[in-house]
């Protein structure tokens, strides 16, 4: 059984006022069933809701009846929004009734603001590490916090504040910046405990004095010791989540730490295996740095491509390393117009998801090589690109 947060959470201060889920198959209307407080459904899952002083007693009473229980969550969690549960005992929808795509998703499904800039949830460091190897450019880090004392909770594709401390030049509290959030919902422990960044540095030459700046957040972030507190709002973005449809395309198009949310993407798809997500579709990545040394994630990156072949494509753009057909720098642009057929193919389908995410003016070059694929069709592609984002196809977070 996959306990998703069960006893970890149970056993903290105050989660004896906690209400849990049981997801529970096996249970069938019959005699024994009829004496339950609730409807049984002739197939399927059911969700009871369980106050923690109840739980185990639930069980046995579940087992006796013939019911496995296949996952435990705290209510309140996202998929509980299309739940009914007022109190216990009640039966929800049995989960093959959930919508298929992201779309489709009711509202109060996904988790926003949680902690605004007024009340930050103040988290922990417990991990920061770089991810640029040697003789790549820059400071990447992955940093991870623990948010094991609070109700913060997240989905792929989401992406959080961070405050950092201290003042601006005018003397008022530095206000927050985004980030995307590089860690599945369960968080890089499994415990849904955490949460990941991926950060860049921000480092330019000052254009009048030629002094080298560094960005208050990101150089914050880069240099926060284990232990260390952060202040963290949100979540919030509804832009780039990932589709419920286990069978769906997912085209990925990443510069630098635009790799974050596709992070979270694939781990949930391929690394983490979880019972409620068994991805069967297709990932296609595209992902676009300057130099190998500037892969981030890459090993795990080629690890998931080994394991997967017939599920993930994985296609890099190393700007400074590759040259495109015209002798330039092969920058994602160039891979998408190499591809660019099968792309528009992809792209027609339905249950095809595009992502784009990174660096801001990406988006240019990605309509000029779509705009030839569909133009070779006399499609207008400015056209339908419109049709995708309304259909809600076409995911764009640029920054
Ligand atoms: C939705 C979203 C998601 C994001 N996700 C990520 C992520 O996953 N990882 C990540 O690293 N970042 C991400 N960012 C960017 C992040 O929010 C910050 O903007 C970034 O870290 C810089 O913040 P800072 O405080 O370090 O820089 P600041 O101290 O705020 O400095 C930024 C300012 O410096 C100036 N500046 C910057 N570059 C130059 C230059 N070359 N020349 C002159 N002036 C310049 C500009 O005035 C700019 O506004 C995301 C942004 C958004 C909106």
């Amino acid at each position: 059984m996959y306990l998703k947060s069960g006893t970890g959470v149970a056993t903290k201060t105050g989660a004896n006022n906690r209400v849990f889920i049981f997801e529970v198959e096996g249970l069938r209307q019959g005699e024994n069933t009829d004496k339950l407080n609730f409807l049984i459904r002739r197939s399927g899952i059911v969700n009871i809701t369980v106050p923690y002083d109840r739980m185990n007693q639930e069980m046995r009473r579940i087992a006796r009846l013939g019911g496995k229980i296949v996952n435990i969550r705290p209510a309140g969690e996202p998929q509980d929004a299309t739940t009914v549960a007022p109190g216990n005992g009640q039966q929800s929808q049995p989960s093959e009734e959930k919508t298929k795509h992201d779309h489709a998703k009711a509202k109060t499904e996904i988790p926003v603001n949680i902690y605004r800039p007024n009340n930050p949830y103040i988290g922990k460091c417990i991990e920061n590490y770089e991810l640029v190897g040697e003789g790549g450019v820059g400071t990447v880090r992955h940093v991870t916090f623990d948010i094991s004392g609070g109700e913060l909770r997240y989905l792929e594709g989401q992406s959080i504040g961070i405050i950092p401390p201290g003042n601006d030049n005018k003397g008022k509290p530095h206000k927050l910046r985004l980030y995307s959030i590089a860690s599945t919902r369960h968080g890089d422990k499994l415990d849904d405990q955490t949460v990941s960044l991926c950060v860049r540095q921000l480092e330019y030459k000052h254009p009048e004095t030629g002094e080298t700046v560094y960005g208050v957040c990101s150089t914050h972030l880069c240099n926060l010791e284990v232990g260390a507190d952060v202040a963290i709002t949100g979540p919030v973005g509804k832009e780039m989540l990932l589709p419920d449809d286990e069978e769906a395309t997912v085209v990925m198009m990443a510069t630098g730490t635009g790799i974050a949310p596709f992070r979270s993407f694939l781990w949930r798809m391929f690394k983490e295996q979880h019972q409620d997500y068994k991805f069967r579709g297709l990932a296609w990545l595209f992902f676009g740095i300057p130099y190998t040394a500037n892969i981030l994630y890459k090993e795990d990156l080629e690890q998931l491509q080994r394991e997967f072949p017939d599920n993930f494509r994985l296609t890099y753009a190393i700007s400074r390393e590759q040259n495109n057909p015209d002798g330039g720098k092969m920058y994602i642009q160039d891979r998408i117009k190499e591809n660019a057929d099968q792309l528009w193919q992809l792209v027609q389908k339905d249950n095809t998801h595009t992502y784009i995410c990174g660096l801001k003016g990406m988006e240019g070059g990605i309509d000029e090589g779509m705009s030839a694929a569909a133009g070779k069709f006399d499609v207008n592609w400015s056209d339908y690109q419109k049709q995708l984002k309304k259909g809600h196809r076409w995911h764009v977070e640029t920054y």
